[in-house]
């Protein structure tokens, strides 16, 4: 069997995989890292949960131990599509690059430019960036890149769907043509390979299978439900109080507008909840999935592009609040489960419009899914829809719902529970509190961003370049009340949960 010594890694690299406690290589470090080693480019076809981020990791670290950074000349650069992802990467290089003294950089968005910067000036030996955030950089003069060596491209396959093809196309011409070049994909559709084709020269091609343990291990589930939104959420928390394994889990929408009414939904139930999307700003979001890494919040409400890829070890349960449009998308929702050969559940909640996506779930992972307390035909008969009386109870109790609304303070519009626990929707004023909050950011961006605002034809934020680049995959327009307009809710959160 191969051990990490067999591959070529240096005593440094060696002695902190040992630390991590990890014996033997997976399929794709096996695979990769020998050839990086050798400085060939690669073309691994592999998804986040193989071992994926350690085969590019441990061999630039043992590459990197001969030479030293320049300022504003970085040494190797490595391309995430998510600010998570690159977060995720720059902890592996803190873990395993502990008996080195190597410089890492992140860049990703909505941190402030100026920290960057500094970086930067020492001298970076690793940048790890978001495409986005890192042309700011170079736009700005900041940023030399004619001293590249390796050049990764992690998880192509997301960054084609997110539109960051056109920039890293950009990017790659910046780097030297002798440099060497990592590229990772989980699939290899045609783009996808004439990508790697461009990008690549005589490349090691490394491909390993999907985790197959994930669906083994999964427990997968549709659950019938009527269609209303209300109804679905009614379904879902029945779904989780049966739920006795449940330790924590993460709950998908399709669009980030559900995120946020399904958060505030089950935070007025009562759960331990918080959510995750591609509009929140860059803090929260690291707060929000530091508090579920910590156990702090049990349930996670995201959305598909906030959650791919994330390595949460141990979650075990995945809900469905929508079925995927995408089939791909089911399969990477449950992979937060079952990981690492631990045993999970994953519960799609399936309605009447469902039917054409549930069969392409069932084509693509070849099996049918079993119904979790019968099929759609089995469902007792929609109560009345509770629009009209919601209305109807609107006009006549104006004065009390205003009373209501001013007890939930700092949400635009909320979904509330009603003395019976049955939802009710309000609207309220506009919170002083978010207002404050959005003050603050505001403030904050002018400072951080004001220089690049006056010389460029895009919004300097580059949240707002990614944000309308993945909108269509994040879906939806950004909901009122939500996002970067209205963040007190976080703070809600973190207060309720402290
Ligand atoms: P990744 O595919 O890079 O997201 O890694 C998935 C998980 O596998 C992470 O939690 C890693 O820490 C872990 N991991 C990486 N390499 C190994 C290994 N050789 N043995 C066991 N676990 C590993």
């Amino acid at each position: 069997m191969t051990t990490f010594a067999d591959l070529g890694l240096s005593q440094k690299v060696l002695s902190a995989v040992t630390d991590a406690g990890y014996t033997t290589p997976t399929p794709i470090q096996a695979g990769a890292i020998p050839f990086a080693l050798q400085r060939r480019d690669i073309c691994g076809i592999a998804q986040t949960g193989t071992g994926k981020t350690a085969s590019f990791v441990l061999p630039m670290l043992s590459l990197l131990e001969k030479g030293r950074a320049r300022a504003r000349m970085p040494r190797t650069l490595i391309l995430e599509p998510t600010r998570e992802l690159a977060a995720q990467v720059a902890e592996n290089f803190e873990k395993y690059g502990k008996n080195h003294r190597l410089n890492v950089a992140l860049l990703i968005g909505g941190v402030s430019f100026e920290d960057q910067d500094r970086k930067l000036e020492r001298g970076a030996d690793v940048l790890i960036c978001t495409p986005g955030r890192l042309l700011d950089h170079f736009e700005r003069g900041k940023l030399l890149m004619s001293g590249v060596e390796i050049l990764v491209i992690d998880e192509a396959d997301r960054m084609l769907d997110m539109g960051f093809i056109p920039d890293i196309e950009r990017i790659a011409k910046l780097i030297p043509f002798t440099r060497q070049t990592l590229f990772f994909s989980a699939t290899m559709p045609p783009e996808i390979q004439k990508l790697a084709d461009r990008f690549l020269q005589n490349p090691e091609r490394v491909e390993v299978a999907k985790p197959a343990s994930a669906s083994k291990t999964i427990t997968q589930r549709f659950v019938a439900a009527h269609g209303k939104d209300y109804e679905k959420r009614s379904t879902l928390r029945d779904l989780i109080r049966s739920q006795e394994e449940l330790k924590n889990a993460i709950i998908f929408c399709n669009r980030k507008k559900d995120v946020a009414d399904l958060f505030r939904s089950l935070e007025r139930h009562g759960f331990s909840v918080g959510a995750l999307h591609g509009d929140m700003d860059q803090r929260s979001r690291t707060t929000m999935l530091q508090n579920f890494r910590d156990g702090q919040l049990q349930l996670l409400v995201a959305s598909d592009v906030a959650a791919r890829g994330l390595d949460i070890p141990d979650v075990s349960h995945v809900f469905n609040f929508d079925v995927p449009i995408h089939a791909d998308d089911y399969v990477h929702r449950i992979g937060r489960t079952g990981r690492a050969g631990r045993a999970g559940a994953a519960f799609t909640i399936v309605t009447s419009r469902d039917q054409k996506f549930t069969d392409a779930i069932e084509k693509l992972i070849g099996e049918k899914i079993e119904w979790h307390n019968g099929d759609l035909s089995a469902l007792p008969p929609a109560e009345p829809s509770r629009d009209d009386d919601r209305s109807r109870r609107k006009g006549r109790d104006r004065d009390k719902d205003r009373g209501r609304s001013k007890r939930h303070q700092g949400h635009k519009s909320d979904i509330g529970v009603d003395d019976n626990g049955a939802e009710t929707i309000e609207a309220a004023p506009a919170p002083v509190r978010a207002e404050s909050v959005k003050q603050e950011r505001k403030a904050d961006n002018n400072k951080t961003h004001n220089n690049a605002r006056n010389s460029r034809p895009y919004p300097a934020n580059d949240d707002n370049r990614e944000r309308r680049r993945y909108r269509d995959h994040d879906d939806g327009p950004t909901p009122i009340g939500f996002g970067d307009e209205i963040p007190a809710f976080m703070l809600i959160t973190a207060n309720a949960k402290a």
